[in-house]
């Protein structure tokens, strides 16, 4: 017989493995704090300090659609309350009640799980798809969670605005992004540019000699 989540062999009849049966475990604890977390997560740039953000200040920032799903109807309340759900039926109780705000929602159901994870672990048939989908569900949370990387400096714009007048402005690689474009005028230098552009060794092409 093997684990249902990650197939490893088991030494007696169970659906789940004890590394499985602890990840889901921690997951379970873990996962009604991250969504409270998530709303401090709600703006992009929220817990940065690092010196760029306040270039993109100009304008009221977005709510992240990303963090926003996963707070709603359909993100993790539905994810967890599904699988209580399932495993109600499974051991032949009620369909539980779902009440108050999400917040508690998500608790709830996490709760409850957690309480039955022993027979979770041994006798759920769908142990190994829920272990799965939870630990897919809590590695999400966790990107959203992790803080951006910092954004790059990588020098000066060479643009020649007419007449030698250079451009100048400060480059930044945006996080997550391959292209850097100057806020200023508007140029565009692909990655393959970016270490002479720091090295501060850009020839703008024609102005050789
Ligand atoms: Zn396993
Ligand atoms: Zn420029």
């Amino acid at each position: 017989m093997n684990c249902t989540a990650c197939t490893a062999p088991l030494d007696a009849p169970a659906q789940l493995c004890d590394g499985c049966a602890h990840g889901l475990d921690a997951r379970l604890s873990e996962l009604p704090a991250q969504y409270l977390l998530l709303a401090t997560h709600l703006r992009p740039g929220a817990g940065r300090s690092d010196g760029p953000v306040a270039l993109v200040r100009e304008a009221p920032l977005p709510v992240r659609a990303d963090v926003l799903d996963m707070r709603a109807a359909g993100g993790m309340v539905t994810t967890l309350e599904s699988w209580r759900d399932a495993m109600q039926e499974a051991r032949g109780w009620g369909r539980p009640a779902r009440t108050g705000s999400v917040e508690r929602r998500v608790l709830a159901a996490a709760r409850g799980l957690k309480m039955n994870l022993d027979w979770i672990a041994a006798e759920f048939p769908g142990a190994g798809d829920m272990a799965r989908e939870i630990r897919h569900l809590a590695g999400q949370v966790r990107a959203l969670l992790d803080p951006a990387p910092p954004t790059l400096g990588v020098g000066t714009c060479a643009a020649d605005l007419g007449q030698g007048d250079i451009c100048d402005a400060p480059l930044r690689v945006p996080a997550g992004s391959a292209t850097v474009r100057c806020r200023r005028c508007g140029t565009e230098y692909p990655p393959s540019s970016w270490l002479t552009l720091a090295t501060g060794a850009w020839a703008p092409a024609g102005a050789a000699a």
